[in-house]
This record gives C-alpha cells, sequence and structure tokens, in this order.
C-alpha cells in the first residue's frame, strides 16, 4: 500500500536519509529500531509528508504522490497531501493533544472538521474510540489532569477514529513513567489483531519481538536490517545491528 522510493533527506548540510527504499505491505506490522539520530522519527515523517524529502518519492496503492520538480525534489498539493495523512496516521512521543479541548473533543475533531461528519456522529464515534483504549469514564476530562499513559492512549484513539489504512507510532512509550508504559503497549497489542497496517518505532525490543511481522534497522540514514523478527533480533547480519542490540541486555 505505501512505498519510500530512494528517499532522501537532508537539514541544511547533513544528509539524515540517504536513500530509503521501503515497500510496506497491508496488514504488516513493522518496527523500526536504530540509535538516536539515525533517522527514524524524519522516516516516519517523510512517509506521511510531514516532513517533504529532498529526493525521492512517496507512492500510495503504486501511485507516486505529487509531482517531481526539475531539481529532483516532488512538490506536493495541499489536497494530495490531506488525502495521505487522512489514510496514513500519526502518534507521537509527545502526545500533542489540545490542551484546551476535553478528551472527548480531542477525539472528536479529526471526524467533525477533516472528515465532515455532523457533530452527534463525530461523537458517537469519539465515544467507541475512547472505550476501545479504556478511556469511556475520562470523555469529559482535560489531558492535564490525565496521566501520560492515559494521554497517549487519547492520542490514539484520536488517530484511530480517522480510520486510517496505516498507523504510524514514533516512540510511543518514550516519554512516559514505566509504571505507565504497559497500558499503552496493551492498547497497541490489540490494535494489531485486528490486522491494522502499522510502523512503530521503539526502544520496546521485547515488544518488537512479539508485535512485529517485520524489523528494520537504521543506521545512519541508511536500513540496514530488514527481515522477520526472528532473524533481525536474534541473528542479525550485520556487526552495526548486534552492537545495537547489545546495549539492551
Ligand atoms: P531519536 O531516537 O533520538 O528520536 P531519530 O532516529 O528519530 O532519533 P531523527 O529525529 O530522525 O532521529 O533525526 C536524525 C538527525 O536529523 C538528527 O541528527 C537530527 O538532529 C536531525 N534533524 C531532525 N529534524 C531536523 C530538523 N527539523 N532540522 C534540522 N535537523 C534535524
Ligand atoms: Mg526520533
Amino acid at each position: 500500500v505505501l512505498q519510500a522510493r530512494d528517499l532522501h533527506k537532508r537539514f541544511g548540510e547533513t544528509e539524515v536519509l540517504k536513500g530509503i527504499g521501503l515497500d510496506v505491505k497491508a496488514g504488516e506490522r513493522i518496527a523500526i529500531l536504530g540509535s538516536s539520530g539515525s533517522g527514524k522519527s524524519t522516516l516516519l515523517r517523510c512517509l506521511n509528508l510531514l516532513e517533504t524529502p529532498s529526493r525521492g518519492e512517496i507512492l500510495l496503492d503504486g501511485k507516486a504522490v505529487g509531482r517531481p520538480g526539475r531539481d529532483g525534489a516532488v512538490r506536493y498539493g495541499e489536497t494530495e497531501l490531506n488525502r495521505l495523512r487522512m489514510r496514513v496516521g500519526m502518534v507521537f512521543q509527545q502526545f500533542h493533544l489540545f490542551p484546551h479541548r476535553s478528551v472527548l473533543e480531542n477525539v472528536m475533531e479529526g471526524p467533525r472538521f477533516v472528515l465532515d461528519r455532523p457533530r452527534a456522529e463525530a461523537q458517537a464515534l469519539a465515544e467507541r474510540h475512547l472505550a476501545r483504549v479504556g478511556l469511556a469514564d475520562k470523555a469529559g476530562a482535560y489531558p492535564a489532569n490525565l496521566s501520560g499513559g492515559q494521554q497517549q492512549r487519547v492520542a490514539i484513539a484520536r488517530a484511530l477514529a480517522m480510520d486510517p489504512e496505516i498507523l504510524l507510532f514514533d516512540e510511543p512509550t518514550s516519554s512516559l513513567d514505566p509504571e505507565l508504559v504497559g497500558e499503552v503497549l496493551e492498547v497497541i497489542r490489540g490494535l494489531s489483531a485486528e490486522g491494522r497496517t502499522m510502523l512503530l518505532v521503539t526502544h520496546e525490543l521485547g515488544f518488537a519481538y512479539h508485535f512485529a511481522t517485520r524489523v528494520l534497522f537504521l543506521h545512519d540514514g541508511h536500513i540496514l536490517e530488514d527481515g522477520p523478527p526472528d532473524i533481525v533480533l536474534k541473528a542479525p547480519r550485520e556487526e552495526r545491528t548486534q552492537q545495537f542490540l547489545a546495549r539492551f541486555t
């Protein structure tokens, strides 16, 4: 469903992504590992075009998004970006909830104003998704009055309310206190049972092993390893990957 071809991203002088090729198939659950600065977040942000690639292209259902300019960089239209982001949702490390809106309003926002659903319908949808992440009783609360784990579950409900085909998670548990990590991973585990296509950047290797159908190891802007968890996490080919994994044991 989603592909990246020869993806490059540079910020000024630094090239962060150095030619990424990736083919995400429907139903795949891909865990993305790599040390800090290897380009994991940049890759996810390029995949839903929160970040404009310097070179290379993104394809949805085999069709290139945007039009290439003369310099090799692709130009994207507003409508095209919105369509892509409706189909590719994202959950961030720092929840990014609207602080002055209730939990329910945060989740209703997308269905109401992006999908243009009537208020009652958006509310019913939001309530359903809140129940799904175990927060039906927090609908009227404000983000500041929730724990980090609860806030992240609201962020997941908000992403789900758009019914994206693909869900991207960028270290969804990294900013949580250890005792709150489990409840968020439990919600993500529940989603994988539904067969939704997901990409997850994480340092939770144990979770990645059980969650993922496929594991990528990113190093210095390249995909160094791409294979089933049993291979990449247990018997990686590259020395860099072995060194990286050794830090967790
Ligand atoms: P982490 O594990 O710390 O989240 P990461 O693998 O997600 O790391 P990225 O956030 O993708 O790494 O960043 C890769 C490199 O790109 C870093 O050196 C970072 O400083 C640089 N970078 C990222 N975003 C920008 C930006 N908007 N402007 C300039 N440099 C950036
Ligand atoms: Mg990151």
